[in-house]
């Protein structure tokens, strides 16, 4: 079986499109939190999303600020600015869709989380030691993340030795030991790569392989101006950063 493993699509329906028509077969999708924030395309993309076969969706921070279960103010200014517009165009139906929304799932044999295991809505997984503490947060072999918008693998090769690696387009990826992976971002990468990033995986040789594809940048960019969105939001799309 093969499952589409995509997160933090921050409401870019032509990054999402791409990364669609560029995985071309897969039978389930796995999704990673922040369906919405950032972008200009949060009712198209719960809408898209909804179409896809075997949907498993966790909350990520800016779901949970949309729906009303945190507070805006516990964002950056910009990010605030950004929820605030969303807010504005968010359709009731899209918001009782993010509501429901779980923190946590295991699927598959697989934990899902947005931020990290312990701390699913908040947390960066941003260095090896705040990785090794969450290996106690889950049981399973495998956990997939999101939040941070960097596709990368933190590895136990050791009872209490992480490995990170950062994977590039094409990789592939398989290992025996416990890990936390993350797809990278469909609609606002952050590694300096502004290709919507996400991930295959396929059960049956148990690999992993890192994608990416570009999308059509400035017709999202030239809906983000329509609606008002903070500048920095919309340059950062074309430097992926
Ligand atoms: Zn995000």
């Amino acid at each position: 079986m093969r499952t589409l493993v995509l997160s933090d699509i921050h409401a870019n329906l032509t990054a999402l499109e791409a990364v669609i028509m560029d995985a071309a077969n897969f039978d389930r999708v796995f999704c990673l939190g922040d369906v919405v924030g950032y972008g200009p395309d949060p009712n198209e993309c719960i809408k898209f999303l909804r179409t896809l076969p075997q949907l498993q969706v966790v909350m990520g921070n800016h779901d949970a600020a949309l729906s009303g279960i945190i507070e805006v103010g516990n964002f950056n200014y910009d990010a605030q600015q950004a929820l605030t517009v969303q807010a504005s165009i968010l359709a009731a139906t899209s918001m009782e869709w993010l509501e429901l929304l779980d923190l946590e799932k295991d699927v598959a044999g697989i934990h899902m989380a947005h931020g990290s295991p312990r701390n699913p809505i908040w947390e960066y997984l941003s260095s090896n030691f705040i990785a090794l503490e969450n290996f106690s947060a889950f049981t399973q072999q495998v956990c997939m993340v999101g939040h941070t918008h960097i596709p990368s693998i933190f590895e136990l090769s050791k009872p209490r030795k992480i490995r990170l690696l950062l994977p590039e387009q094409g990789d592939l990826w398989r290992s025996d030991n416990r890990f936390i992976l993350n797809p990278g971002s469909v609609g606002q990468p952050r590694d300096g790569n502004p290709k919507a990033a996400y991930v295959i995986f396929d059960d049956g040789d148990e690999t992993w392989q890192f994608r990416r594809v570009a999308y059509n940048v400035p017709e999202v960019q030239a809906r983000m101006r329509n609606l008002g969105f903070p500048i920095r939001h919309i340059e950062r799309l074309e430097r992926g950063v």
